[in-house]
């Protein structure tokens, strides 16, 4: 059925779209049914639940931390985390400059932009997001170990499908307008299993889907 899942979703979404399969909270069982009918992209947002199923499983899985990561815990998943989505200060970027140091690795990240109307989730707003790129942009040698290769949000969790479209359309808009700036920039991940076809239709080139494919939580 998992794989049925995955299928479905991928002609829905073409060629252009990258699929991350959200497999928090699952069994590795559960993630091998996926993996076998050829899933490779895998989120989670727990660092120790994301180390454990990385020693699990095979090794040509890209892993991507799509939850709020604490700068402490960076060095347990810098050996081979292939996207951090969440990244939300500069800190946490200069954090994860340090890691990748180490390991000898360029670790590719989205700023984590703040469009919903909830206190609950983490980002950027636009000025910070600003003085986040200008950073960047006046202190490269700060930066080299790490890749800013585009940016993630999430809607607020409601029905009224016009405000998470134009939730969605501002982040757009904000990915075009800083597109210029940065050259590995090409990544938009928006949306969910609740949201991703509204997603599609503004933009996004990545989409995080955990309940349509796995189930329930
Ligand atoms: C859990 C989670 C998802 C997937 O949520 P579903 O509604 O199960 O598709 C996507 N993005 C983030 C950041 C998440 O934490």
């Amino acid at each position: 059925m998992i794989g049925a899942n995955i299928q479905k979703i991928k002609e829905q979404i073409g060629q252009n779209v990258e699929l991350v399969a959200v497999s928090k909270t699952k069994p590795i069982e559960l993630l091998m049914e996926a993996y076998n009918a050829g899933q490779r992209l895998f989120g989670e947002n727990k660092v120790q639940e994301m180390v454990t199923k990385y020693e699990q499983m095979p090794k040509d899985i890209e892993w991507h931390m799509i939850g709020h990561l604490q700068s402490n815990k960076v060095k347990y998943i810098a050996p081979f985390v292939s996207l951090i989505h969440g990244v939300d200060s500069l800190k946490l970027l200069e954090v994860i400059n340090k890691e990748g140091e180490k390991c000898n690795r360029k670790i590719n990240c989205l700023l984590q932009v703040f469009i919903a109307d909830e206190e609950t989730k983490f980002g950027l707003d636009e000025n910070e997001l600003n003085e986040v790129l200008k950073q960047i942009n006046e202190h490269p040698e700060k930066y080299t170990h790490v890749n800013i290769v585009g940016l993630m949000g999430m809607a607020t969790n409601t029905n009224d499908k016009d405000k998470i479209s134009n939730e969605f359309k501002t982040l757009k808009k904000i990915f075009n307008r800083i597109s210029p700036f940065t050259t590995h920039y090409s990544l938009l991940s928006m949306g969910m299993s609740g949201d991703y076809q509204i997603a599609l239709q503004e933009g996004s080139n990545m989409i995080r889907v955990g309940s349509l494919i796995f189930g329930e939580r």
